[in-house]
């Protein structure tokens, strides 16, 4: 389900192809990987920004660059896509899993529980577009002296309180696959506003810089990396995709308002997923707080007979803790020898296994996602549906 995918992106991906220089180093600053990093980078509004092949990249990267490793914990939330905690188990480190609350983000008074003197790093995760605590979640990492690593896989142009999601924390990781806001079938970028971090993530992500073109003037020391690099076709389509950022937010938040709006839940069964900054939120998806399990369950299969198809409840589709089979096993790598579980606590093994509040909060909310560019008739028998049912 990509967004929006036109003429622009077709006539780029050929034009590249036509000219048959598909690698980001040919051209130097010229390539098309140099001048997407660069929009990339005003649109977000850091300093640098990386081109990668995927989100989990992103992540890997940014991690890599804060120097996480072996025996480090960092602390992810419980409603995230399981690659949030493999990019953690890649690098080496533990992934220490804390509640979310009603916004359905991580909640700040759990990162506090769950910080141990071998916390490193916390990423919070700006799940379906809605925009973390980052006030909170930045003054309680700067007492405890961690990294903030913002997981903007499902929300690239989101804003928090007028500063862009991803330019909040010390970086941003950001997907493009086929499911995000803006895509190249799959990529991902790293924003950062430090120089230093820029260029370890481009050493991790360039096998250690063995041919380091002169133009990057990598000045920190080199270590073995692995290849995570953008090629030149998704740089041209990213490139097209990002001058239709702002055209797909519009729509998707001016139906998310009207569906709040227009859309009217009996007070005895439920309310909406209150949020921490609602201009900044990207639309993609409308969320129902149900008061119980059971009056969700019932909305589901009262929708359903309704006709509402695109409709199902937060705690599915493999997005929850309770769903990631190789951190519910302990199977953190390929071999034994290199499973940071080996390193782990059993009280955080125990309590990476539940989490009764985000269990509780994802069996009530309802996803409603929204749609780009939804003919208005279909969004008014969508709404009507809904309060037939609500
Ligand atoms: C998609 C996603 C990722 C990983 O991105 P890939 O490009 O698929 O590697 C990471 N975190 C979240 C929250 C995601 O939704």
């Amino acid at each position: 389900m990509s967004y929006f995918i036109g003429q622009e992106e077709i006539e780029a991906a050929s034009n590249i192809l036509a000219k048959g220089d598909l690698d980001r180093y040919i051209h130097g600053k010229k390539s098309l990987t140099y001048q997407f990093e660069k929009k990339f980078s005003q649109t977000i509004k850091t300093e640098y920004s990386l081109a990668v092949s995927s989100g989990t990249a992103a992540l890997i990267c940014g991690l890599a660059a804060m120097e996480i490793g072996s025996g480090d914990e960092v602390i992810i939330p419980g409603f995230t896509y399981i690659a949030t905690a493999l990019a953690v188990l890649a690098v080496g480190a533990i992934p220490v899993i804390a509640e979310i609350d009603e916004s359905l983000t991580i909640s700040p008074a759990d990162i506090k529980e769950k910080i141990s003197s071998r916390t490193k790093a916390i990423i919070p995760v700006h799940m379906h577009g809605l925009p973390c605590a980052m006030n909170d979640i930045n003054s309680i990492a700067k007492s405890h002296n961690l990294w903030v690593l913002e997981d903007v896989a499902q929300a690239c142009g989101g804003s928090y309180h007028g500063k862009m999601l991803g330019s909040i924390g010390h970086g941003g990781a950001f997907s493009f696959n086929h499911y995000k806001i803006l895509t190249c079938g799959e990529g991902g970028a790293l924003s950062c506003n430090d120089s230093e971090l820029w260029q370890k993530a481009h050493i991790q992500h360039h096998g250690g810089c063995m041919f380091e073109p002169r133009s990057l003037e990598i000045g920190v020391n080199k270590f073995a990396g692995w290849n995570f690099r953008m090629s030149e076709i998704s740089s041209a389509i990213m490139l097209a995709q990002l001058n239709r950022l702002d055209t797909i937010l519009a729509s998707l938040r001016a139906e998310k308002k009207l569906l709040h709006n227009q859309i009217k839940i009996s007070a005895n069964r439920g309310t909406l997923n209150p949020t921490h900054d609602e201009l900044g939120d990207c639309g993609t998806h409308m969320h129902i707080l149900m008061n119980s399990e059971n009056d969700a369950n019932k909305l589901l299969v009262e929708a359903k007979q309704h006709g509402i198809g695109n409709i199902w409840l937060a705690h599915t589709l493999g997005h929850v803790y309770s769903d990631w089979e190789p951190i519910l096993n302990q199977t953190g790598a390929h071999h034994e020898g290199r499973n940071p579980f080996n390193l782990a606590s059993e009280n955080i093994k125990d309590s990476n296994r539940s989490l009764e509040k985000t269990s509780s909060i994802l069996k009530r909310t309802i996803v409603i996602p929204t749609k780009f560019n939804r003919p208005i008739a279909e969004l008014e028998a969508l709404i009507n549906k809904l309060n037939c049912v609500l």
